[in-house]
Parts: C-alpha cells; sequence; structure tokens
C-alpha cells in the first residue's frame, strides 16, 4: 500500500462512517491552471476543483480548496490580473472547498452560497473543535433559490437545485462561456461522498441532476469537484446524467436488497454495481460499501 493510500485509509478508518471532508480531497494530486472557455478555467491541487473567471472587469472564483494551495491558485491569479476578486462563491460547505476561504477573505469583496452553507459549515467545524471553528470563514452574501450577477463581459448564476450531495449545494454557471461549475454533484465516475448529516438526499439528487442538465444548453462544459484519474474533472452533459443514473441504480439496487429480506452487510457487500464498473476509480478512497450503507439508512428512514 502507497503512503497517501495508507494516510487515507486510516482517517477513514478512525472517522468510522463520518468521514474527513479533506480526507478523499484530491487523490490525484497535479498541480494545474488552465483555462477552458472563454476566460473561464480551473485549478487543481489539492481538495475540489477550483473555478475561475478572469476579465478585464471582473475577476470570480469557485470554491477555494485549502489554505495552501488557495494561496499557490490566488498566486496564479496574480500572474494574470491586477485586480482585486470580485466574488468567491462556495459550491457547498466541505472543509476542501472552503477551508481555503481564510485566504481569499482578504483578497476577494465577498463570499457568496446557499443559505445553508455558513451553518452548515460552522456546524462541521464544531465537531472538529475550537480551532476549527475559528479557523472558518464563511459567505457574507447567500441566497436561497438563484444569485445572478454580471461580472464584466459574463454573466454567473448560482442555482440551489434542491438538496443533493448535502443541504446547501449549488450549480455555478457562467452564462457566455457556457461553464457549469457542479461542486461534488458530479465526482466524475468515482463514488460520491454523500453528507445525510448535513441534508443530502441521494433521490433528490437524481433530480437535481437531471433538472440541470436539462435546464443547461447540451454543449455545457461541466467542471465536477471530483474525478476519476482516468475521466478527469471536465464533463459533459452525458457524464452527469451518468452521475444521475449511478445514484438512481445505488438507490433501486439497495432497496432490491431490502426487498429480499437481506441485511445492509450483505447488500453492503457487493463488490461493483452491474453497469457502473467504471466507478471504481483508481486510488479513489470512497467505496461503494459507503454508498450502499447511506443509500440503506435513506431508504429505511422515513
Ligand atoms: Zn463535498
Amino acid at each position: 500500500m502507497d503512503r497517501r493510500k495508507f494516510l487515507l485509509n486510516t482517517a477513514l478508518a478512525s472517522a468510522g462512517t463520518m468521514l474527513p471532508l479533506n480526507a478523499f480531497s484530491n487523490l490525484f494530486f497535479r498541480r494545474d491552471f488552465s483555462t477552458i472557455r472563454r476566460n473561464v478555467g480551473v485549478y487543481t491541487e489539492r481538495g475540489g476543483t477550483i473555478g475561475w473567471l478572469i476579465n478585464d472587469n471582473a475577476l470570480v472564483a469557485v470554491d477555494s480548496q485549502f489554505p495552501n494551495s488557495a494561496a499557490n491558485c490566488i498566486a496564479r491569479l496574480k500572474e494574470r490580473t491586477t485586480r482585486k476578486m470580485d466574488y468567491l462563491i462556495n459550491t457547498h460547505h466541505h472543509g476542501d472547498h472552503t477551508a481555503g476561504n481564510s485566504e481569499f477573505k482578504d483578497y476577494t469583496e465577498h463570499i457568496v452560497a446557499h443559505e445553508n452553507v455558513p451553518g452548515y459549515q460552522m456546524k462541521a467545524a464544531e465537531n472538529r473543535g475550537q480551532e476549527a471553528v475559528d479557523a472558518q470563514v464563511t459567505a457574507d452574501m447567500t441566497f436561497a433559490e438563484k444569485w445572478s450577477q454580471d461580472v464584466g463581459d459574463e454573466t454567473v448564476h448560482a442555482t440551489h437545485y434542491g438538496p443533493a450531495h448535502t443541504g446547501g449545494d449549488s450549480v455555478i454557471y457562467f452564462e457566455k462561456a457556457n461553464i457549469a461549475h457542479m461542486g461534488d454533484l458530479v465526482f466524475n465516475r468515482a463514488y460520491p461522498y454523500i453528507d445525510p448529516g448535513a441534508g443530502a438526499i441521494i433521490e433528490n439528487w437524481v433530480k437535481v441532476l437531471r433538472t440541470a442538465a436539462d435546464e443547461l444548453p447540451s454543449d455545457a462544459i461541466y467542471i465536477c469537484g471530483h474525478g476519476n484519474a482516468n475521466y478527469g474533472i471536465q464533463a459533459s452533459k452525458g457524464d452527469v446524467l451518468r452521475k444521475a443514473d449511478f445514484l438512481e441504480e445505488l438507490l433501486a439496487f439497495t432497496q432490491k436488497g431490502i426487498d429480499a429480506g437481506q441485511s445492509k452487510e450483505e447488500i453492503a457487500s457487493t463488490p461493483v454495481l452491474k453497469g457502473f464498473e467504471d466507478f471504481q476509480a483508481p486510488g479513489w478512497g470512497l467505496t461503494l460499501e459507503f454508498s450502499i450503507n447511506t443509500a440503506y439508512d435513506e431508504l429505511t428512514t422515513s
């Protein structure tokens, strides 16, 4: 077992089913600052993918990873613009998307997120102790369903489609670039983290993905919070719908086991969901067992 995998497994084991939010940050450690289309690009290093927009009259980022990698991302942004950041938008509250807010705090005018995000962020920090609580920087601008803003020659929309991966997920859509940052609504071809303690509902997650994919143009490019090393963090509408299909099959498979009188352990011992073999991402720390256990709890708790 290589060291990274060892550290990950140790972290997962010590946390039981309460997975630490930074443990699976990004197993495919690759520093990459690159443009996708029309002044919108990504920064990957550790944690959820950062999205960015740079134009003559605006600077926007989506998610903030961890303090160290956030500082590296900011350094790269400063090479390209002298402008102060207008908005940092958090797709949801998880630490590998918000811990770097502390680095962005003095660089950005505002931090924007769904209205549930600050509360979930503080609750998760409280579970980790006072030091974690003190380190939190939360959004100063929140919204319930939709927030839209002209940013230079671009328009950005943040839309909350209802509970899914958490109870506070947003899709961040750069309209003219036609690029949507999905946060952790899409773990591209990889078993997801699911956070029912912070409002996640798998059944609704399926609907959220299909609604978003339906609403956005069919040639939109999607940025995923995390991805299978073989597929990466850039995705198409087909990839988003494939994630919805996986989650739907996860619920159907688990329900079938429940109906057949199988125990949670029996159902969760299945090595792979038929038709979704490609979700077994190489080096990925999150398991199908975790997904099934979470689905089982959702289906048996009313
Ligand atoms: Zn997450």
